[in-house]
Parts: structure tokens; C-alpha cells; sequence
């Protein structure tokens, strides 16, 4: 068996427990996951017998050929997907599964609509639960992913004269331009540069203000290596640093190291979200915590599990999530560290080597 036909076969035993037989795929992450396929439009059949079927359109017909394994059938198809499925609709009678949290309002209307004695059936997390446990090789591309960042991070520290008060858009271009120059494909999120009080948003988008001496400088990037993604935040200042930005960044590594040190097989996602939370409870600063602690990251940048207050998911082995706590005074600054780690059989290990201090530049 290849690795996508197993994936495939997986994912058949997971349709069991829907009472379906078949599943209709058309999250590309999932399709991709499941098939190799990489293109924009591509909806994947899955049925407990029979072939898996990946249907697209004449602009993927080579692209389908070269990435998905014969053991897949391949139907080109134009006027959409919904109008040309109804010899398969006719074949698996009753029923189909589909993924609640992506099929769209108006393609369950289409598939009602085109197929009236067919019973649609929302699942949750369908391929979500596969998905969230990496294999090797799947661990591979992201520790891929985490080196092409951090070197694109590395050459643009040196890259930039930071006694120029270059813009945090020129950062996060200059950085981009690095991550691209160094393998990564289209970027998993947009770089995020923020400076001074602005590192007080958790999610700022890099404006034109100029990083300025005594600055705390946070950036928050990842790279797209193989499909996978990296996602790592990292905080710097500019020139030698002052009492009060050492002492926030020493509490926010204090709940990072407290959070990596909880996580392993078969701990509660939302235990290490309290970890963290109460690590900031006992530095007084958990008032300015206000998201989760972490999430998984394959290819997408965000997926499941979520280390958040109300996961219910617990950790298991060949997971890969973020922790990322942050601490943001409103109108004074931020700091968010943010590594990626792996759960294994014996607890964690750190994927991301960058140094977790705050950098003087
Ligand atoms: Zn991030
Ligand atoms: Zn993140």
C-alpha cells in the first residue's frame, strides 16, 4: 500500500462511524492530505469500497497525473463538480459524509438540489482527526518548513541596517523576499512586523512606522515547505534594552517554558493553556493574555488540536502544535514567544532552534 491509499483507507474506517459509506472532500488541505493533490480546485470521492476518485478541471489534468498515485482514479471534468457526479450518486445509494466545517451554504443547496433522495451527512473533524497526526514524512516537512523561516529570519537580522529606522513594512517585505529566496512556496500567513507600543496588538499588520532606538520589535513569520508550515514569533529591541521589557519578556518565556514542559501524550490541550495562564496569574500579567495558547500547525497554518481554555482534545503522539503565549500592555508594548513542538512518546521536542531571548539589534 502507498501512502495515500493508506491515508485513504484510514479515512474509510473513519466514514464507517458516520453510518455512510462514502465521503465527498472539498477542503483542498484535506484533499490534499489525502490524494497529494496541490491544486486550487479538486474534490476528492472516498468510498469504504472501491477506488478513491479525484475529480478536477482540464487545468489540472497534467499536475493530477504527475501528483496523485495510480491506485486513484482521476475524471476531468467542466461545469463544475456537482453536474458531473451522478453515476457515483446512483452507486453508493443512501447516503454520503461531508465536511460541515467547509462545504459551503450554497454547494449543500447544489447537492440538495441536484440529487433530492440523497442524504447528506455533516461530520465533524472527518479528516481532521487523521490530519492532526503527523507522519514521518510529514515531520520532515515541517522541520523543513522551521529551517527555511529561520534562516530567512536570520539573513534579514543581518540584511537590515537597523540604525536606518527602516519601516516594519520594509521588514516584513525584506523578510518575505527571504522566506520565497529560500525555498518557501506562497507564504503560510502574512509576516507580521510590529514596533514600539504597536507591539501591543497581537495581530498587527506591519505600517509605515519607523523602528526606532529602545523599540521592542516583534515578528511573528513561518515559511511553506513540501505543503507544511512553520509559525514562530520572535522579539528583539533595538539597542540595549530597558528594566521593564526584560522584566515582560522574562514573564511571557516563563509561561512558554512552563507550557513546553507540560505538553505529552495524553495530556488535556487545555491543561497547557492553564499552565501558561497560571504562570502569568503569578507574575500579576495574565489580564493582558487574551488567546490561546497554541494550535496545531501541518498544512495549514492553523489546525487542530486547539490549546485553548475550552479544547476538549488531548494531546497524542505525532502531533504538532505552537505555543505562543503573549503578554500586551496596552499602549507600551508586547512580547509573544512562539515556538513549534512535537509531541512524542516521552513528552516534547523543540522543532524551532532560534534563540528564545529577546535579541538586542
Ligand atoms: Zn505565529
Ligand atoms: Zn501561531
Amino acid at each position: 500500500m502507498s501512502r495515500y491509499a493508506d491515508r485513504c483507507r484510514n479515512l474509510a474506517s473513519v466514514i464507517a462511524t458516520t453510518g455512510c459509506e462514502t465521503a465527498i472532500l472539498t477542503h483542498s488541505a484535506s484533499v490534499r492530505y489525502l490524494s497529494g493533490f496541490s491544486g486550487s480546485f479538486g474534490v476528492l470521492w472516498v468510498s469504504v469500497v472501491g477506488a478513491p476518485i479525484l475529480i478536477t478541471d482540464f487545468r489540472y489534468d497534467e499536475q493530477a497525473k504527475d501528483e496523485v498515485e495510480d491506485s486513484f482514479d482521476i475524471r476531468i471534468v467542466s461545469g463544475g463538480w456537482i453536474s458531473n457526479i451522478e453515476d457515483l450518486v446512483t452507486s453508493v445509494g443512501g447516503s454520503v459524509a461531508f465536511e460541515s466545517e467547509y462545504v459551503t451554504v450554497s454547494e449543500h443547496k447544489a447537492l440538495k438540489e441536484a440529487f433530492p433522495q440523497l442524504s447528506l451527512v455533516a461530520s465533524t473533524d472527518l479528516v481532521g482527526r487523521l490530519r492532526r497526526i503527523k507522519d514521518v514524512k510529514e515531520i520532515e516537512g515541517i522541520e523543513h518548513s522551521i529551517t527555511t523561516a529561520e534562516a530567512a529570519l536570520q539573513r534579514t537580522l543581518v540584511g537590515i541596517d537597523w540604525t536606518d529606522r527602516p519601516s516594519e513594512r520594509r521588514v516584513a517585505g525584506y523578510l518575505e523576499a527571504e522566506l520565497r529566496a529560500g525555498g518557501s512556496e506562497h507564504l503560510p500567513f502574512d509576516v507580521i512586523v510590529a514596533s514600539g507600543p504597536r507591539t501591543s496588538l497581537p495581530h498587527a499588520t506591519p505600517s509605515d512606522r519607523s523602528v526606532l532606538l529602545g523599540d521592542l520589535l516583534l515578528i511573528d513569520f513561518g515559511a511553506r515547505v513540501q505543503g507544511y508550515c512553520s509559525d514562530i514569533t520572535r522579539n528583539f529591541v533595538i539597542g540595549p534594552p530597558q528594566d521593564w521589557q526584560v522584566v515582560l519578556h522574562n514573564q511571557v518565556l516563563d509561561a512558554h517554558e512552563q507550557a513546553c514542559a507540560a505538553i505529552g501524550p495524553g495530556v488535556l490541550c487545555r491543561f497547557v493553556d492553564m499552565v501558561a495562564r497560571e504562570a502569568l496569574v503569578a507574575h500579576q500579567v495574565d489580564q493582558y493574555f487574551g488567546h490561546s495558547t497554541g494550535h496545531g500547525i501541518g498544512l495549514e497554518v492553523h489546525e487542530n488540536p486547539s490549546l485553548s481554555q475550552r479544547s476538549e482534545q488531548t494531546l497524542e503522539v505525532g502531533n504538532v502544535v505552537t505555543i505562543e503565549p503573549g503578554v500586551y500592555l496596552p499602549a507600551r508594548g508586547g512580547v509573544r514567544i512562539e515556538d513549534d513542538i512535537l509531541v512524542e512518546p516521552s513528552g516534547f521536542r523543540r522543532m524551532t532552534s532560534l534563540s528564545r531571548a529577546l535579541i538586542e539589534l
